[in-house]
């Protein structure tokens, strides 16, 4: 069984063509400047690339693209589209009315569109994708809709409310939704599988930190509270985000210089966080060498960061009245040894104790660095949220 894989932006369409028989990858690429001008980077297993200029006013011409270097020329890795057995998107907002993969109808598309209210930058592209795609590929084949907030939906009201009046939620469907949904339910099935333990029986906090950073505590494979709220902006300092602040502060600043509410969402999106704090850039590995040389900037960004996860493992730990297990993912999560390190570090309270030999130079692999003696064990686990799509996919279909 063949699965296609698609995460499309305002902008973008990225896919992975996954081959099920071994989960491995047969091509995978990127139709990028959709509307702009358009450009294909197509990668195939076995190391054929095509990499060109091409003509994408609209998504539809970019899957159309994308059918024709699957099926043809240069890139070609099968003779038809009749081949996928289905295709799989990753959505991410589901809101309250999607709590789990679904099929795709029209009135689905329709619904996830509806939700552009509470995702602008994302939602109306997925769904002028899912109707692309749609037009593009064989009648017959399904479509699934794997969403970021699904596994989210299992927060207690007393985790997802905010403490405003109530008809916020009522009226404006304004609560925590929580974001990263899919690779945190995939790391912690991979962390349980490799602890030889049912997910059921464990609590993990877990830590995806990339650009974009959240982490969640999952009680028994439930996500019970999550660091992200109604949007990817809430939580710890992320890249260009700039995680929790006072509301106060954001009316205040917006005040003093004079930004409309849109001026001031992009202030908090795309020019806080590592990139606001530093003034040199909001990429973990720019910091770092930065902080290394002695800006005291970038050091203070590393450092917020840190003590950020440090609280946010601590009240998990207190929320699920108990921790087996943290892990580490995300490109910050899992090639950074130092961050790890300091993380875990000065907490032995927590039961915490880290194997620094195992953990130095640890790069995107699934390993324990804790120390055998620590009762929490600490592992790094490689997120795969396209993996899990084309899983979810599978056993959809699998069920029709
Ligand atoms: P996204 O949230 O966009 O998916 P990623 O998960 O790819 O982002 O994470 C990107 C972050 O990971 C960047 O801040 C980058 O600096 C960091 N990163 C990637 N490789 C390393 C590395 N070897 N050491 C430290 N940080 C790294």
């Amino acid at each position: 069984m063949k699965i296609l894989v698609i995460n499309a932006g305002s902008s973008s369409l990225k896919y992975q063509l996954i081959n099920m028989e071994d989960e491995s990858v047969i091509a995978k690429g990127n139709c990028d400047r959709i509307g702009i001008d358009g450009h294909i980077k197509h990668t195939t297993f076995d190391g054929r690339v095509i990499d060109t200029d091409c003509t994408f006013p609209t998504h539809t011409e970019a899957f159309e693209k994308l059918v024709e270097v699957l099926t043809t020329g240069e890139g070609k890795v099968i003779d038809s589209m009749s081949e996928i057995s289905a295709v799989g998107h990753r959505i991410v907002q589901g809101a309250e009315i999607f709590s789990k993969t679904t099929l795709v109808t029209d009135e689905v598309i329709q619904q996830i569109d509806d939700l552009s209210e509470l995702a602008p930058v994302h939602n109306h592209p997925h769904a002028l994708a899912l109707r692309a795609c749609k037009k593009v590929i064989p009648e017959t084949t399904p479509q699934v809709v794997v969403f970021d907030t699904a596994f989210h939906q299992t927060m207690p009201e007393k985790a997802f409310m905010f403490g405003m009046p109530y008809e916020c939620y009522e009226k404006y469907h304004v609560r925590k939704y929580g974001f990263h949904g899919t690779s945190h339910r995939f790391v912690t099935q991979a962390l349980a599988e490799a602890l030889g333990k049912p997910l059921s029986e464990l609590k993990i906090v877990s830590c995806h930190l990339g650009n974009g950073s959240s982490i969640t505590a999952v009680d028994g494979g439930k996500s019970v509270d999550t660091s992200m709220g109604f949007t990817p902006l809430d939580g710890v300092i992320m890249g260009t985000r700039s995680g929790c602040v006072d509301p106060s502060a954001v009316t205040f600043i917006e005040n003093k210089k004079h930004l409309s509410p849109s001026e001031m969402s992009d202030y908090l999106n795309k020019k806080s966080g590592f990139l606001g704090i530093s003034g040199i850039s909001s990429d973990n590995r720019d910091i770092t060498a930065a902080a290394q040389h002695g800006d005291k900037k970038a050091q203070l960004a590393g450092e917020m960061l840190r003590y950020e996860i440090k609280k946010y493992i601590g009240s998990y730990a207190a929320v699920m009245n108990g921790l087996d297990a943290v892990l580490f993912t995300g490109g910050i999560g899992e090639n950074s040894d130092d961050l790890r390190a300091d993380v875990c570090r000065d907490m032995e309270f927590f039961g915490i104790k880290l194997d620094e030999a195992a953990n130095a130079g640890l790069r995107g692999k699934l390993q324990r660095i804790s120390a055998p003696d620590s009762k929490v064990e600490v592992w790094v686990v490689p997120t795969n949220e396209e993996l899990l799509i084309a899983r979810d996919t599978r056993d959809l279909v699998g069920n029709l």
